[in-house]
């Protein structure tokens, strides 16, 4: 068996066997936090505690997955088997099979994902007669989302005058309303949508003081990752289920503290030393993860916020390449840049494609990224953004799948009732919907029953006949999920219910894709029904497939092939670590954003989030800007991100600063390999001509620059010791 303990640092190995009572390790980017929890938990098994006991909570699913591994490579598979660990919504889901039926859900209940729950709420507003313009689905969704996620239920909501008022301030005195016929309706369904999740684990947890304590007793020692990014419902689920034994380790950074817009509070940090007066603090300063540059340079960013809590961040790690700082002239350019980077330090540095990152603030700016990369046949993989599971095809599939084990799950219903189209028209389905909202009852008994309501709702003995042959293609799967594994029946109904059939019909390059993606996802339950049969505790059902991709976040890429480089959001970045990480489009309204800008609170926000994508290089970091950006459909001009003037200009090295007088007269100054082969066409005038003024007054390199450049790529004052290396690596 490894010796764990030797892998850990003095403090490191406290917080380890520190294993009774609440401690908490609020530390640094990189100073091992993650590594304390996984090596905590070993420690756990190592001492004779049952796996069966130990929870740990994660930021994505895959972050679980590889801490599991990594522990059971210490004590073995067979004692690591029984852990829970996964995300909150992951894990509460799982509990929530056993125990939602309290709460009047069925346990096989359907998870809406925000596509669903959009399309729910369309409909809400629509039938309600509400302006979309002022009452968009997203922000309402949005709005619910945070009364959920403060456990402010409908009933609270209409007791709560404040909020009311607040509502109705904002143009939206029907909230309230839409509130309930939202929660109503995912009710009817037998749906929840994700921060049900953790709602209803909220609510059994407060009503039912014999499954707290059943979860109490199994859950005897607790652990959760990325503390600072927990939002309020989290945190009480955590404390509920903790308040027995305590034996609880939280570990974050305030400093990467970067969903506040999703409802994170910081405040969670300070309340656990309130709840745990007694509580055992260990502060980890030292940083294995980055050169001494990157680390400093980050240390530098994070000084300028003024929320937080003080933290001396080192490292004895090398020194390391300064940022290099590049100036693109359009999106295009920056992304040329990157790829011909990525492409020589490959070769010179021998590195592989998984060891580079390109980090960015909106899933938009990867297309520029993408196109660069494939023209250099780099192999590249795409985080987040539009996932598999979100493609039309797998959603009608997966509408087929849900259907079976839940009927009552309306948007399923909906999706697969005329698709592949059987004759079942849109008049049809109003007139089934309206029944449905008379008779009290769920839209699948009316299609099951719709000989007995067909005369009174005025439904013809044709349509009639279509709804009653696609309620008994469904029941015939539903018997038939009794009897056989799940992939003979998906298998059995993509064919039945004419689906490949239809995607077969379609020649074109993007039928084709889809009846592959389709083909994947049929492989995929294949792999998980054998995964699962292996497994002693597997669960190799169909709610168990659809529970996976439901939950499955963005940061769980499903591409088996991980040697590729990672394009990604730095949202979605958080915990990862990687040699070479390119920060691109560090401009003025994209990063941060322009959203974010208004309020010093908001900006701080973006501000962590430019230390999280920072601190996510091991060896070399670069920052990239452009002065123009293809966006919203036209070419844009771009100023310099104010924090390019933030980090301290003694860890950068500017690579390729075009002055003004040169940006002025004709481009013949600049590379003619920076406009490249896209036919880009330098627009007349730069506005970042303030930006980068205002820049030239903090940074010494620019102000040096100004009056007359030697040439266009030049050093910061006083620097000489790297200056060869980095021409060379120019
Ligand atoms: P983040 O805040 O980004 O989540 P973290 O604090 O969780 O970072 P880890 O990811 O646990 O940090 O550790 C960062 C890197 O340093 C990892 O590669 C880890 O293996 C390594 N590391 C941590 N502690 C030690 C140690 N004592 N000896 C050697 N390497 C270590
Ligand atoms: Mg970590």
């Amino acid at each position: 068996m490894e010796n764990y303990l030797d892998l850990l640092n003095e403090p490191q190995r406290k917080a380890v066997e520190a294993t009774e009572g609440p401690v908490m390790v609020i530390a640094g980017a990189g100073s091992g936090k993650t590594r304390v929890l996984t090596y905590r938990i070993a420690h756990l098994l190592n001492k004779g505690v049952d796996s069966f006991n130990i929870l740990s909570l994660t930021f994505t699913n895959k972050a679980a997955k590889e801490m599991k591994e990594r522990i059971a490579n210490v004590v073995g598979h067979s004692e690591a088997k029984n852990l829970w660990m996964g995300t909150f919504h992951s894990v509460f889901a799982r509990m929530l099979r056993v125990e939602a039926p309290l709460l009047g859900y069925p346990s096989d209940f359907t998870i809406y994902d925000q596509q669903d729950a959009v399309s729910v709420m369309s409909k809400i507003i629509t039938e309600m007669n509400l302006d979309k313009d002022i009452y968009k689905p997203k922000q309402v969704l949005g709005r619910i989302s945070q009364y959920k996620n403060n456990l402010i239920t409908v009933r609270a909501y209409h007791n709560n005058q404040a909020l009311i008022e607040a509502d109705a301030e904002a143009m939206k005195p029907r909230m309230g309303d839409i509130y309930r016929a939202y929660v109503d309706r995912c009710f009817k369904s037998g749906a929840m949508d994700f921060d049900d999740l953790l709602l209803r684990t909220n609510e059994i947890l407060t009503r039912f003081p014999e499954v707290l304590s059943k979860y109490q007793e199994r859950f005897k020692y607790i652990m959760v990752d990325e503390y600072q990014d927990t939002n309020h419902s989290q945190y009480l689920i955590v404390k509920a289920l903790a308040s027995r034994y305590e034996n609880i380790c939280v570990v974050g950074d305030d400093a990467q503290s970067i969903y506040a817009f999703r409802g994170a509070n910081i405040r969670n940090i300070l309340s656990f030393k309130q709840d745990y007066p007694d509580a055992q603090l260990y502060p980890l300063e030292q940083n294995y993860r980055s050169s001494q540059n990157i680390v400093q340079a980050a240390n530098t960013i994070i000084a300028h916020n003024q929320d937080q809590l003080e933290k001396n961040v080192w490292t004895s790690n090398e020194e390391g390449e300064k940022i290099a700082v590049y100036r693109a002239l359009s999106d295009a350019d920056e992304a040329r840049y990157i790829a011909s980077q990525i492409w020589e330090r490959q070769i010179s540095d021998h590195l592989q494609p998984k060891d580079f990152a390109i980090l960015y603030r909106t899933n938009a700016q990867s297309r520029a990224l993408e196109e660069a990369l494939r023209k250099r046949g780099i192999k590249y993989r795409v985080f987040g953004g539009t996932s598999f599971y979100q493609r039309k095809e797998i959603k009608d599939m997966v509408g087929y799948m849900r259907l079976l084990i839940n009927q009552n799950d309306e948007e399923a219903l909906l999706r697969t009732i005329n698709y592949p189209a059987r004759g079942i028209g849109q008049t049809t389905i109003s007139k089934l919907l309206v029944a449905a909202d008379q008779h009290q009852s769920t839209l699948f008994n009316i299609v099951e029953n719709i000989s007995m309501y067909a005369p009174t709702i005025g439904i013809n003995a044709g349509t009639s006949n279509k709804l009653n042959d696609f309620a008994l293609l469904i029941k015939r799967f539903q018997v038939m999920l009794k009897t056989h594994d799940v992939y003979e029946v998906t298998m059995e109904m993509a064919k039945a219910t004419g689906l490949l059939r239809t995607l077969k019909e379609d020649s074109t390059p993007e039928g084709i894709s889809r009846l592959e993606n389709v083909q994947e996802l049929l492989n995929s339950i294949q792999g998980y029904v054998d995964e699962q049969k292996q497994l002693e505790d597997g669960d190799a059902s169909l709610s168990g497939f659809l529970e996976n991709i439901a939950l499955a976040t963005d940061a769980d890429n499903t591409d088996e092939d991980d040697n590729q480089v990672n394009l990604m959001t730095v949202h979605l970045a958080k915990g990862l670590e990687f040699p070479v990480v390119f920060i691109a489009g560090l401009e003025e309204n994209l990063f941060p954003s322009m959203m974010a800008v208004n309020t010093r609170a908001e900006l701080e926000e973006e501000r962590r989030l430019f230390y999280v994508a920072l601190t996510r290089a091991e060896k070399v970091a670069y920052f990239t800007y452009s002065v123009s950006r293809f966006r919203w459909g036209k070419i844009i001009d771009c100023e310099p991100s104010r924090f390019l003037e933030e980090v301290d200009s003694n860890y950068l090295d500017w690579k390729n600063l075009h002055i003004p007088t040169q940006r002025n007269s004709n481009n013949s100054g600049l590379s003619a390999d920076l406009f490249g082969d896209d036919n880009y066409s330098a627009p007349a005038r730069y506005s970042s001509e303030s930006r980068e003024k205002s820049a030239a007054r903090q940074n010494p390199n620019i102000r040096r620059a100004t009056p007359t450049p030697p040439k266009a790529n030049f050093k910061p004052v006083g620097e000489t010791k790297s200056t060869s290396a980095n021409t060379a690596n120019h």
